[in-house]
C-alpha cells in the first residue's frame, strides 16, 4: 500500500483524487515543471543545496521537544512537540518556499509568484525570493491585506511586489485564481510557488517532499530522546494539509503509529460556519484539483469560518481524502473555542505561544491525552508560532467573556485569563 500511496500514478492522481484540472493553457507548463521537479529533486547536487540552506539558513533541524508541565497538566500520555515555530519566519511554510524558489531557479526562472491567505507563505516566498535573487509577487485578497497589515508590510520591506485582489470574495480562493490568471501570461520567466499540498499535480506531491523533512527529523529524534522511532499517536492541523502531511508521511508505513488530522471546526455545524471538510464537504474540484470541498447542492464554493486564517479554506489536499478512505488516517475538527483555549493551555504551561493553527492540534491533544496511558508517546507538529495572533485572540477574548466553555478543555485552563486582565480593548459592552 504505502509505495502506491506515496507516489501517486503517472496523471497525478493519488487514488481518485488529484489530477490536473487546468485550462489547456497551462497543461504545458505544468509537465514542464513536474519533468524539471523528477530530475532535480533526485540530482545530488541540488539536494545538498537545499539540506545546506535549510541548515544554515533556515535553521533546521527544528528541535524535538518533551512538554514535560504539559504533560504533567494533561496526566496521560507523554506530548512531545515537532518545534516547527522555531524556523525562519516562524511556521513550517519556508521549507517550501525554499525548496520551490530553489526549483526555480535552477530551471532558469526570473520571478515567482504565490498566492497567500494570511500572508504566512507571502512571507516565505519573499523571503525565499530574496535570499536567491529573484523577482516575486504576491497575490493577497484586498480583504485579507487589511486584516494582515503586518504581513503586507514585512513582504514590502522584503523587496516582494504585493498585489491585492479586489474581485469574489477578496480572500485566499481570488488570490490564487489571479495567481493563476499571471502565470498562463508571464510561464516563460515565471514560476508559482503554490503553498500547500493543493492545487493541480505535480504541487501536492512536490510539496509533501519539500515538507517531510518536518517527519523524517522527528522520527529519527524521537529514538535519540525517546528510544523509539514509533510513537503511539502523531497529529498535526490541517488546512490544505502540507505541514500534517510533512509530519505523516514518515509514520505511513510504520503501522503501529495512529495518525491524526484536525481541522478547524469553527462555530457551528452549518455550512459556512466552519472548514471541516471531512465533516460537511463532498467531492468536487477546486484550483485544479479533485478532492473533498465545502459546497452547497449546485457546486458552489461555500464560505468557509475559522478563526484561523491558515485552515479557512474550502478545499483539502488530495492526498489526504486518499489516507482517509484507507483508513490510514484520522479527521476530526475542534472549534474555535477550543482552539482558543488550546492556545491559552500551551501559553501558560510551557511559555510558547501557538499559531492559531498548530493551537487546533494542541486543543485536540488535550482532549485524548489524559484519556491515554502514562508510557505512550504523543508526537504534536507545532507548526508556527503565534505572535501573528495575538490580536486575534485578545478580540475573540472580549467577545466570548461571558460563554460557556467545552468542559473537557476547560478542565485544563482556559478562557478565564480575559478575566485576569480586566476588560480588553474594545472596551464596554
Ligand atoms: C498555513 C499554516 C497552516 C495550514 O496550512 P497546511 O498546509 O495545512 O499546513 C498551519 N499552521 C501554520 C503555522 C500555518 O502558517
Amino acid at each position: 500500500m504505502a509505495r502506491a500511496l506515496l507516489r501517486p500514478d503517472a496523471q497525478g492522481y493519488f487514488g481518485p483524487y488529484g489530477g490536473r484540472f487546468v485550462p489547456e493553457t497551462l497543461m504545458a507548463p505544468l509537465a514542464e515543471l513536474s519533468a524539471a521537479y523528477n530530475r532535480w529533486s533526485r540530482k545530488r547536487t541540488f539536494r545538498n543545496e537545499l539540506r545546506d540552506i535549510l541548515a544554515h539558513y533556515a535553521g533546521r533541524p527544528t528541535p524535538l521537544y518533551f512538554a514535560s508541565r504539559l504533560t504533567e497538566k494533561l496526566g496521560g500520555a507523554r506530548v512531545y512537540l515537532k518545534r516547527e515555530d522555531l524556523l525562519h519566519t516562524g511556521a513550517h511554510k519556508l521549507n517550501n518556499a525554499l525548496g520551490q524558489a530553489l526549483l526555480a531557479k535552477t530551471m532558469g526562472k526570473e520571478r515567482v509568484i504565490a498566492e497567500t491567505g494570511a500572508g504566512q507563505h507571502g512571507v516565505a516566498t519573499a523571503t525565499a525570493s530574496a535570499l536567491m535573487g529573484l523577482s516575486c509577487t504576491v497575490y493577497m485578497g484586498a480583504e485579507d491585506c487589511r486584516r494582515q497589515r503586518l504581513n503586507v508590510d514585512r513582504m514590502r520591506l522584503l523587496g516582494a511586489e504585493v498585489v491585492p485582489v479586489e474581485s469574489g470574495s477578496r480572500t485566499l480562493k481570488d488570490a490564487i485564481n489571479e495567481s493563476l490568471r499571471d502565470w498562463v501570461t508571464n510561464v516563460r520567466n515565471t514560476h508559482y510557488i503554490l503553498g500547500s499540498v493543493l492545487g493541480p499535480d505535480p504541487y501536492p506531491r512536490m510539496v509533501r517532499d519539500f515538507h517531510r523533512v518536518i517527519g523524517d527529523e522527528a522520527r529519527r529524534q524521537l529514538k535519540k530522546q525517546a528510544g523509539t522511532y514509533s510513537p503511539d499517536v502523531a497529529m498535526a492541523c490541517v488546512g490544505g494539509g502540507s505541514n500534517a502531511i510533512g509530519l505523516f508521511t514518515a509514520f505511513i508505513e510504520d503501522r503501529k503509529v495512529r495518525l491524526i488530522g484536525v481541522e478547524g471546526g469553527g462555530r457551528g455545524e452549518t455550512l459556512g460556519e466552519h472548514a471541516a471538510r471531512f465533516d460537511g464537504g463532498s467531492l468536487g474540484v477546486l484550483h485544479g484539483t479533485r478532492t473533498m470541498v465545502l459546497q452547497d447542492r449546485e457546486g458552489q464554493i461555500a464560505a468557509t469560518h475559522s478563526v484561523s486564517a491558515g485552515l479557512d479554506y474550502p478545499a483539502v489536499g488530495p492526498e489526504h481524502v486518499l489516507l482517509r478512505d484507507l483508513g490510514r488516517v484520522e479527521y476530526t475538527h475542534v472549534s474555535d473555542a477550543e482552539a482558543i483555549a488550546g492556545f491559552q493551555l500551551l501559553s501558560e504551561t510551557e511559555g510558547l505561544l501557538p499559531a492559531l493553527e498548530s493551537a487546533h492540534a494542541i486543543a485536540h491533544a488535550a482532549k485524548i491525552v489524559p484519556h491515554l496511558p502514562k508510557r505512550d508517546i504523543v508526537l504534536i507538529n507545532l507548526s508556527g508560532r503565534g505572535d501573528k495572533d495575538v490580536e486575534s485572540v485578545l478580540e475573540y477574548l472580549a467577545e466570548h467573556q461571558d460563554d460557556a466553555v467545552d468542559p473537557e478543555i476547560a478542565g485544563v485552563s482556559v478562557h478565564p485569563a480575559v478575566h485576569k486582565w480586566g476588560t480588553p480593548r474594545g472596551g464596554q459592552r
